[in-house]
């Protein structure tokens, strides 16, 4: 059996190619001293010989550039695209047809920020996606660094926010997540955690609204590559970027509580499976959480708490096919959301969404 690891990374990342405020040089610094494996970076609308000169490993962190394509400018509905060598054979096209090709061609496809984001003193104005494009898109983005942060202010706690933004995280919204797990019970949808951050100077000041120090060990996601992986720079890349759209994969702000050597998995007579797997269901199934800390752990079958427990480590028998995935909180606080495990088909098929 080939032995897997898993690799942390940082994903959706703003630079001054586009409204960013750090170079790309910045940002691959930053990321070093935050101890990531890689990281993705899409500035919005543009992949060109510049941006992609940046993709390798530098060190030990490995940078994938792709871009972030608007779709709808004024609702800011965006969808961020990896995996391909340039945005312009797409730019004139139809935005349907535009997924198309780039599906076609190997891209790989995230719909960005899914969810309403309406603050007009901030000018943040994100309209949610009504309907997702009618295309095998690869995943959807279900939390947000900056978007939570965002989304949770509020005037007169701005001071404190700014200071102490984990505090503040509000996590996964609960409608995204329903949304999630249904599209996965008609097909495997992935999910990805997210910064879009921009590191922006606040204005007639020296200071950075959330610089990428601080950014970088907040929402990590963290996905699962074999072991040899290390070798080749291409092919590293591919291997991280199929695993995050086969959602091999969870997603951790691991400033509040540091997520290495996490495992969700199911076992199944000599097998085990991890997040972005399916297997047939049968009555021995047996789902397993191995996590570095006590937290309060939910696993969440068909959309629904199946189980739940405080402690840094169980295993559970469900008694029914689903998909599975695990929410955990410190504290109260969101921490970690798994991808799900497809425990279904055979005489146990998966139920249609309702
Ligand atoms: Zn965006
Ligand atoms: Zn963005």
């Amino acid at each position: 059996m080939k032995m897997a690891r898993y690799l942390k990374g940082a994903i959706h990342i703003h630079t001054v190619f586009s409204d960013g405020h750090s170079t790309v040089p910045e940002v691959i610094a930053t990321a070093q001293r935050a101890g990531l494996d890689f990281i993705v970076i899409t500035d919005h609308d543009k992949l060109d010989p510049p941006q992609l000169a940046f993709q390798r490993r530098h060190g030990d962190l490995l940078v994938i550039y792709g871009y972030e394509m608007t779709v709808r400018p004024w609702s800011k509905n965006h969808i961020l695209v990896l995996g391909v060598p340039s945005h312009r054979p797409y730019r004139d096209l139809p935005y349907l047809e535009k997924l198309r090709r780039i599906i076609a061609d190997g891209g790989r496809t995230f719909i960005a920020h899914p969810w309403n984001l309406i603050k007009p003193w901030l000018l943040q104005m994100h309209l949610g996606w009504g309907r997702f494009p009618a295309v095998p898109f690869d995943g959807i983005e279900i939390w947000s660094f900056m978007h939570d942060w965002v989304g949770s202010l509020k005037l007169h706690k701005l001071l404190r926010q700014y200071r102490n933004p984990c505090e503040f995280l509000a996590g996964p919204r609960p409608e995204v997540l329903a949304r999630w797990d249904r599209m996965n019970m008609r097909r495997a949808v992935a999910g990805i955690g997210s910064l879009d951050n921009h590191a922006r100077r606040v204005p007639l000041s020296r200071k950075i609204l959330f610089d990428n120090d601080l950014a970088f060990r907040t929402v990590r996601t963290h996905v699962m590559v074999d072991d040899d992986c290390g070798n080749n720079d291409a092919k590293d890349i591919d291997a991280i970027l199929d695993a995050l759209a086969d959602g091999k994969s969870y997603i951790a702000n691991d400033m509040l509580a540091d997520s290495d050597g996490f495992v969700f998995c199911a076992r199944r007579g000599g097998d085990v499976l991890y997040p972005g797997e399916t297997a047939g269901f049968d009555g021995d199934c047996e789902i397993e959480i191995i996590s570095p800390r006590s937290a309060h752990f939910k696993i969440i079958r068909n959309g629904v708490t199946d189980y739940e427990s405080r402690s840094d480590g169980f295993r559970y028998r469900p008694k029914n096919a689903g998909i599975f995935r695990v929410e955990g909180r410190l504290g109260g606080r969101p921490w970690l959301f798994t991808n799900h495990i497809r425990l279904a088909g055979g005489q146990c098929p998966l139920p249609s969404e309702e």
